[in-house]
């Protein structure tokens, strides 16, 4: 049974951080009540802004022996409703935890608080050389990146958050603090506790220090924009990209309703069909083109009707905050909808067969509009769907769909999600894609936090 906070509590946790860093103001509360998804907002009764890892133990400590729930806040940007603190109690908030506190160019590793944001980490490690790949596009901090194992664009060449995480400072639900992993770059000692709080969206305990890993940035880029007749056939290139061998770094499909939004918000000038964006990175320009020649070759034998290459990085980088800008765009063209994204994620050899399923049956709903794109390289699809906010048919239409959309997936080898995390909206899914492992991942978090206190109401059905 987890408590609601009395004054007493409020006065213990001000004196235990400091008062100007708990706030139980209306304003604070409302602005860590819900993340960027449509579940509904759930008020914290308190936000507290650690400053270091013996506060965020401390914080614990009290909670743990009050029952209080604590859940971690990043920048809110979630989409399943993973950081909204639905049975009240205490939000951790890391936004002052944010500091950069050591590069070691020669080891490409750094060592940052949660709190830093990932994009602003990557600019001022700019000069390095170096760089975090994961992105996830929105303003994610580390910390929300590693409790939602976060991924992005880059995925498809440089994998996602987890394999990027070499060491974690954790403080667990009872105030202790653990260091796990190392500097190595490998190690075969013990279990991997390491991945186990990767992908744990705090529940298990909340992360205060990462050391992270960097990649080299790479010379040279080249990208291509190619046009297809039918989803299918550029669904089917990138199966085709992907065996070959040639490494791309981002392949990303947008079906025609997708390319005809940037073109109207962004007069990008696009043929209006299903489209593949392609981007390369290598150390030399010949290297490069010799690797966009057989990308060319495969889409053309996937019929592309226009393949339009290009070596200038301005142009690679509007094209790409304009994928970015999707969800943006959606609603701008629907200001009178709300919406959900079913991210699922299938083996590459099911990717034509899931997206053709997941139109399909998109299509056949009146009620709803739907945007289909995603990370195809990884056989990653986003189908962002949506109706009237009062629209009882149409969610009944869209709730429908996205279990239909699952089950496909599960029923292809793949995952309810992809890199959105569980949360609470892909909770319902975990049986069927867990079976009977959900119940060992139940004992794991009962080891970890015994009362339920970290994030409750996520992950595990109810
Ligand atoms: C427009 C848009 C596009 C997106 N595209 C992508 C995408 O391409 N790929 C992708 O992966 N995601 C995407 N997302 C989802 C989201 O940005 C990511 O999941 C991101 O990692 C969340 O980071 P955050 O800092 O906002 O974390 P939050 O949303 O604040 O929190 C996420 C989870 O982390 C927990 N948490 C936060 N800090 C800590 C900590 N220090 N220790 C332990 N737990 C903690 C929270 O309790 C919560 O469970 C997108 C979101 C938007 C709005």
């Amino acid at each position: 049974m987890l408590n609601h906070m009395n004054e007493e509590d409020h006065r213990q946790l001000s004196a235990l951080v400091s008062p100007e860093r708990c706030s139980s103001g209306e304003s604070n509360l409302r602005l860590h009540a819900r993340d960027q998804s449509r579940h509904p907002a759930i008020k914290p009764e308190v936000v507290i802004w650690p400053e270091s890892s013996a506060e965020v133990a401390a914080v614990l400590r009290y909670a743990h022996q009050r029952r209080l729930p604590v859940t971690g806040w990043g920048a809110g940007s979630s989409l399943e409703g993973n950081p909204i603190p639905v049975r009240g109690g205490i939000v951790l908030s890391f936004a002052r935890m944010n500091r950069i506190l050591e590069v070691r160019e020669t080891d490409f590793q750094v060592d940052v608080q949660p709190g830093v944001i990932y994009k602003e980490m990557n600019h001022q490690l700019r000069h390095t050389g170096l760089f975090f790949p994961p992105d996830p596009g929105a303003g994610a901090t580390i910390g929300g990146m590693i409790a939602n194992n976060a991924s992005g664009t880059r995925t498809v060449r440089y994998g996602s958050t987890k394999d990027y995480v070499q060491r974690l400072t954790v403080a667990l639900a009872g105030g202790e603090v653990i260091e796990i992993g190392n500097r190595a770059s490998k190690s075969s000692s013990g279990f991997d506790l390491l991945h186990l709080f990767v992908g744990s969206e705090g529940m298990l305990g909340l992360v205060t220090q990462a050391t992270l890993r960097l990649a080299a940035i790479q010379e040279e880029i080249a990208w291509a924009v190619a046009a297809f007749p039918t989803v299918q056939a550029a669904s089917q290139a990138v199966q085709y990209i992907i065996r070959s061998g040639i490494d791309p770094a981002a392949v990303e499909l947008m079906a025609p309703e997708c390319v005809e939004l940037m073109n109207r918000f962004k007069n990008f000038g696009l043929a209006v069909s299903p489209t593949l964006f392609i981007e390369m990175h290598g150390p030399t320009r010949q290297q490069l083109a010799e690797s966009m020649e057989i990308v060319r070759e495969i889409c053309e034998q996937e019929q592309s009707q226009e393949f339009r290459p290009g070596l200038d990085r301005a142009e690679k980088d509007r094209l790409l905050e304009a994928r970015y800008a999707m969800a943006e765009m959606i609603q701008q063209a629907h200001p009178e909808q709300s919406r959900i994204v079913i991210d699922v994620a299938v083996p590459i050899s099911a990717y034509t067969e899931m997206i053709q399923f997941a139109r399909q049956a998109a299509l056949r709903e009146a009620e709803i509009t739907a945007y289909t794109f995603g990370h195809a390289g990884d056989g990653n699809i986003h189908l962002v769907v949506g109706t009237e906010k009062k629209n009882a048919k149409g969610w009944q239409a869209i709730d429908a769909l996205n279990h239909r959309v699952v089950t496909k997936a599960l029923a292809l080898g793949g995952t309810a999600t992809g890199e959105h995390g569980v949360g609470i909206g892909k909770r319902k899914f975990m049986p069927a894609e867990h079976g009977a492992s959900l119940e060992w991942m139940k004992k794991i978090k009962q080891l970890f936090d015994p009362h339920g206190i970290l994030n409750p109401g996520k992950m595990f059905p109810e």
